[in-house]
């Protein structure tokens, strides 16, 4: 059952959602070749707890970390640790708060410094079917209609979504009702209603093949090992359309200037 949430829920998941885009902000602004993933995870979760939230994801089914963070053919779920960051990779930064007792969650594609024309094409698409799924959050429309409008601009550009991992209510709990595909058929699931919450989440690749998971439980990567990009956004759903609490995305105020927080 896909939940309405209440003016007062909506209230602190607008406050949340806005907490989150400051400190996902501060942790991009970190993002440079020689700092390890396991270094930005540690930033996250500090400005997490001292922003009065928990990190959402820390002991989430027994995830051991506070952010993901997915390299280059990771294409989520990629565990922190010893990696260094290179100048041309393509870094994935998934986080998630709870605070007063309602969640957020979002995620963006940082490239560092200049990845090339290929990568950079796969990463803008990913960016934009992001805001085709969003512009459908919409009451009177329907689940498939976001999935359809994610999916179709995705393969219409020559690439794949991911099929394994789909986007999801949010809201008492980081993973509610309905589920939302990347791909799909207009008109076809559950009808959107105003008050719903949604994270939509395309992940993008250039292959068609299955992803895999590696023997850590987590790391998702493309069967080919290439290059994926992924976007997130929290969406409500209002009567003046949707309503954007936050998302990734590439004209980031965070990239211009570095912001010293400690
Ligand atoms: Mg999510």
């Amino acid at each position: 059952m896909i939940k309405i949430k209440s003016d007062f829920e909506l209230e602190i998941m607008r406050e949340n959602a806005s907490i989150l885009r400051g400190i996902l902000g501060n942790v991009v602004s970190r993002v440079e070749p020689g700092v390890t993933t396991l270094e930005l995870d540690e930033y996250a979760e500090e400005l997490i707890v001292s922003a009065g939230a928990k990190p959402a994801f820390k002991n989430y089914r027994g995830f051991p970390h506070s952010l993901c963070t997915s390299l280059n053919e990771e294409i989520v779920h990629g565990i922190p640790g010893e990696s260094v960051i290179s100048s041309g990779d393509v870094l994935s930064l998934d986080i998630g708060i709870e605070r007063e007792g309602l969640f957020a969650d979002f995620a963006t594609t940082v490239p560092v410094d200049d990845v090339g024309k290929s990568k950079m094409d796969l990463i803008n698409v990913t960016n934009e079917a992001l805001t085709k799924g969003l512009n459908k959050v919409i009451p009177g429309n329907r689940v498939g209609d976001v999935s359809h409008a994610i999916g179709s601009y995705v393969n219409q550009k020559g690439y794949f979504v991911v099929k394994e991992f789909v986007g999801h209510g949010i809201g008492r709990e980081m993973h509610e009702d309905p589920q939302i595909p990347n791909f799909g058929e207009p008109d076809t699931g559950e009808r959107i209603h105003e008050g719903m919450v949604f994270c939509i989440e395309p992940m993008v690749k250039r292959d068609e093949e299955k992803v895999e998971v590696l023997d850590d439980g987590w790391t998702t990567v493309t069967a080919g090992r290439e290059v994926s990009a992924h976007f997130e956004g929290m969406v409500a759903a209002t009567e003046d359309g949707p309503e954007v609490l936050v998302r990734g995305g590439l004209q980031r105020p965070w990239q211009k200037k570095k912001t010293m927080t400690s």
